[in-house]
């Protein structure tokens, strides 16, 4: 398997069909191809190169390396999969589909699907893990512009007293990863208990809602930026701050309107680029190409499209 450093690179060696397959193949499986419908490893391989048949005598189903992955039936080639995800993944603000159907020559329609489905590639893999030690919150608004709005909708709005801004809070452990969750229904104080473990110093500004968290966690320090306070020894809000300003550019820079409903894709694309910055572009593509969580969200994806 080739090694590569740089886009240029992996182009040179990665646009042959068959380079591609055996490439994804071994970010994969390692070597030891396993059927995705039942989990029994050494199929036989068809004749044709690109199938395996499973030897589970009840099995015996057809597959190839893109079954139960975000590549699966799809009519985009290997090779543009590999450079869209490169593109994606190195691109420190994220890249439209306008652009993307530019760099690579295909249709804005095809760059919509392919980016949509890239984004599942770069989840948290491990979102069940708490964050700890000094965990920095705040929260922030996305949207809402009148001006944008028809006329009549912005009567509406204006009638019924709400705004259409969504709230999305950003949680951040120093030094360690930080998450970003559209508040939705729950209270603010529900969303830190969720992603935060007990034993962590959480730091807040003062809104009222954080009120109450010193009896959960080991301890709660808020910075009321009202009365000019911004440091008190370890209560700061700075990093998470930080934080949002890269979200903020991104969603302005990159994607100008995004519909709450599409908001939550876009907060976990921002806390993947904030938590993989470290990282080299060719470290961070080999990351979402064997990232597994990637298909499970996509397995539920295609099951709630069945289900409707
Ligand atoms: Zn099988």
């Amino acid at each position: 398997m080739q090694q590569f450093k740089n886009l240029r690179e992996m182009m040179a060696v990665y646009s042959d069909e068959n380079i591609c397959r055996e490439y994804m193949e071994q970010m994969r499986w390692g070597g030891n191809p396993t059927c995705p419908f039942c989990g029994m490893n050494k199929p036989y391989r068809l004749k044709d190169g690109k199938r395996y048949r499973c030897r589970d005598s009840k099995c015996k189903r057809n597959f190839t390396v893109t079954v139960g992955t975000v590549f699966e039936d799809s009519k985009v080639k290997l090779s543009v999969w590999m450079a869209a995800l490169y593109l994606c993944t190195a691109h420190k603000k994220g890249v439209s589909s306008h652009q993307l159907a530019r760099d690579l020559g295909i249709t804005q329609k095809t760059a919509w699907f392919v980016l949509h489905r890239v984004r599942l590639l770069m989840g948290d893999p491990e979102p069940d893990v708490p964050l700890d030690n000094v965990v920095e919150v705040d929260e922030t608004y996305v949207g809402g512009k009148w001006e944008k709005m028809s006329r009549k909708r912005r009567a509406k709005h204006q009638e019924s007293g709400t705004d259409n801004k969504v709230a999305v809070m950003g949680l951040l452990e120093r030094d360690g990863k930080a998450k970003l969750t559209v508040i939705g229904q729950k209270t603010f104080k529900d969303v830190v208990r969720d992603n935060v473990a007990p034993s962590a110093v959480v730091i807040t500004d003062a809104h009222k809602s954080y009120i109450g968290l010193n009896t959960e966690f080991q301890a709660h320090e808020a910075i009321n930026h009202n009365i000019m306070e911004f440091r008190r020894g370890i209560a700061y809000t700075n990093s998470v701050e930080g934080f949002f300003s890269v979200f903020k550019r991104t969603i302005f820079g990159t994607y100008h309107q995004i519909s709450p409903k599409h908001l939550s894709k876009y907060c976990n694309e921002t806390a993947y680029r904030f938590n993989t910055r470290k990282m080299t572009d060719a470290e961070r593509f080999k990351q979402v190409i064997s990232n597994p969580q990637g298909r499970l969200t996509y397995n539920q994806l295609i099951q709630k499209n069945e289900q409707q």
